[in-house]
């Protein structure tokens, strides 16, 4: 079966966040009164498994799980297990800032972790320090070589580029790309933490900025063929085994292509990241058929994909870290 909207866009990506917790404070993510403990309410591995299966039934076929940091939640394993034997789901990640990494990969792939995307702002301690409130790059930087020797591959790292923060990274990051199977993303700040409209303005980089320092230091970048329906623009370095991606949400909206639907860990359904609109579907998990109930729930939530999300600086009524990024 597959899932199509009223835009006739394929719906087929899940982004699951597994907790509204998160083990760094990164500036412009994390609220400094955010959750520390899992609330009450918070999505279990046998919530996990009866979404996956309605999802599966209706066409998703990959999952995405993503919090708060989904590190730091016990139960991932068992979540990823839920995935790996729900026929119809092919493609299981992790999107994590890897601090607990070297500490959970193993119970993670024998679970049947098949890849990882890992955030990382900056490859520069001080940098990534003051960014995340602390964070030690050393531990991403080995969770990236983890990756490799368990072969979790392509190894992705996802860059949000922020002026006045780690616009300077950019070039050192890039040249994560140039001996190793990396592909290094650069990303566009969206203005999903509610901050002041003026301040995410100036804060602001678009995608065309940060390509245009790279071509600076290292020449025109080289187009590669990637997938068409997803949203990164790719690229190389000239010479380079790993590849640049620029993922540009604001100046190059890519709701036309969207194939996500998402589940906070509150479980709600939202089915665009960048509009408000949500549907608290708690009660399909407690009704006596739950799949049923929450087949109906995804579909619901699939017909309320609105054409186009909303990049303008707004008051959301939920940040980034409680969505799910
Ligand atoms: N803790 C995990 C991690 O760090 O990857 C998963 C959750 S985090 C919210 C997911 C991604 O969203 C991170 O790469 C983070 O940098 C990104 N992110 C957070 N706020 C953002 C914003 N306002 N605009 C763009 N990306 C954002």
């Amino acid at each position: 079966m597959k899932l199509t909207d009223n835009f006739g866009r394929l719906i087929k990506d899940l982004r699951l966040s597994v907790t509204p917790r998160c083990n760094l404070r990164c500036l412009y993510c994390h609220p400094l009164d955010w959750e520390t403990t899992e609330p009450p309410g918070t999505v279990t591995v046998e919530d996990v498994r009866h979404f996956l299966k309605a999802g599966s039934m209706l066409g998703l076929e990959a999952v995405r799980f993503t919090g708060g940091e989904p590190l730091v939640r016990k139960e991932l394993p068992q979540m990823i297990e839920a995935a790996r034997d729900t026929e119809g789901i092919r493609d299981i990640a992790i999107t994590t800032n890897a601090l607990l990494f070297r500490r959970r990969a193993k119970e993670l792939v024998a679970a049947g972790l098949q890849r990882v995307n890992i955030s990382l702002d900056s490859a520069t301690p001080e940098v990534f320090k003051a960014m995340t409130r602390g964070g030690d790059v050393g531990k991403v930087l080995d969770a990236i070589e983890l990756s490799f020797e368990l072969k979790l591959e392509p190894v992705k790292l996802n860059a949000v580029m922020i002026r006045g923060m780690n616009e300077g990274e950019v070039v050192p990051l890039a040249k994560l790309s140039l001996d190793r199977p990396l592909h290094v993303r650069f990303l566009e700040y969206m203005h999903l933490d509610n901050s002041n409209p003026e301040e995410y303005q100036r804060r602001f980089i678009a995608g065309a900025e940060t390509k245009a320092k790279l071509e600076r230091e290292f020449g025109p970048l080289e187009k590669v063929d990637s997938d068409p329906s997803a949203p990164a623009r790719v690229y190389k370095i000239k010479g380079s085994v790993g590849t640049i991606g620029f993922i540009n949400p604001v100046t190059e909206a890519f709701c036309s292509k969207c194939s996500r639907l998402r589940l906070t860990s509150d479980k709600a359904m939202r089915p665009c990241l960048l509009t408000d609109l949500e549907m608290d579907i708690a009660w399909a998990f407690e009704a006596q058929n739950p799949v049923e109930a929450i087949t109906d729930a995804i579909l619901l939530a699939t017909d309320r994909k609105p054409a186009f999300g909303n990049t303008l600086p707004t008051l959301r009524e939920r940040v980034m870290i409680g969505i799910g990024g």
